[in-house]
């Protein structure tokens, strides 16, 4: 079980909250000039990491914000969460403990 700390409302438990995906997947500048295999990609084709990862998560059961996560996809360790249109920060000063393969 993950403990989520809100940017508005602290640390809650996973439960209050909604997965919503990869984080900073932009919308394409010009939709129509894209071909059916990009718009296919960008719909449904998202990074897959064994490590960080940025993600969006909504409050659902609290203040119903959006905001992303940087969680670790093997260990689960949350090392940042920020709202949702800022940049990721930077993991520079992240322990250098991370799963590699
Ligand atoms: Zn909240």
């Amino acid at each position: 079980m993950l403990l989520i700390a809100c940017p508005w409302c602290g640390e809650r438990d996973e439960t209050e909250f909604h997965y919503g995906g990869q984080a900073h997947v932009a919308y394409p500048a010009d939709p129509e000039a894209l071909t059916d295999v990009e718009w296919g990609a960008y719909l449904f084709v998202r990074d897959n990491p064994k490590g960080d990862f940025a993600e969006r998560w909504v409050h659902t059961a609290g203040c119903r914000r959006w905001f992303n996560v940087v969680r670790h996809t093997v260990t689960h360790d949350i090392s940042a969460v920020y709202p949702a249109g800022q940049p990721r920060p930077s993991q520079e000063s992240r322990p250098q403990n991370e799963v590699t393969a």
